[in-house]
């Protein structure tokens, strides 16, 4: 059996090499099993590098993983908006604030979601019915929208 000093604890002979191993990735409920992999592993510390072309294997399934997972997600927001009759304009200003194509970026799945507001959505999506409360909730909620008044230098009221 190949073996070597790890570069991690520093363990002589620490490092052992294995082959022919799975790993299945998981993120969101899907799943990327990736087989055949190979690589150098720490009996001490646990630090294992893959051999290269398996490293980069793993790493196009996890970034493939994360974006099946942002699309998933993104049908996920689509179809509860679509459910609540409101345009993604509507969604902005009601639930999400942030630029006015947010939506419609979480919906194509380039960006993900806050937690809060997919929890929401999904209140939401159970419970539809408190999209009228949401409404009246949401008078006030947001204290970013100033309105703002000027009084001119020197100005002086007059009482009429
Ligand atoms: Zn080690």
């Amino acid at each position: 059996m190949k073996a070597q000093q790890c570069f991690s604890c520093g363990a002589p002979q620490g490092m052992s090499h294995f082959e022919g191993r799975a790993e299945t990735l998981r993120v969101k409920g899907l799943e990327r099993r990736i087989d055949d992999l190979s690589g150098w592993e720490c009996q001490m510390c646990g630090e294992v590098e893959l051999d290269p072309g398996c490293s980069d294997r793993h790493t196009n399934a996890g970034d493939e993983l994360v974006i099946a997972a942002r699309k998933m997600i993104g049908e996920e927001m689509k179809r509860i908006r679509r459910k609540l009759h409101l345009s993604q304009k509507e969604a902005v200003a009601l639930l999400s604030g942030g630029g006015h194509n947010a939506f419609s970026r979480y919906e194509r799945g380039e960006v993900l979601p806050p937690k809060a507001l997919m929890l929401l959505m999904r209140l939401l999506d159970r419970y539809p019915h408190l999209l009228a409360d949401a409404q009246t909730l949401a008078e006030g909620a947001d204290l970013r929208g100033f309105k703002t008044t000027v009084h001119k230098e020197h100005e002086t009221l007059t009482a009429s």
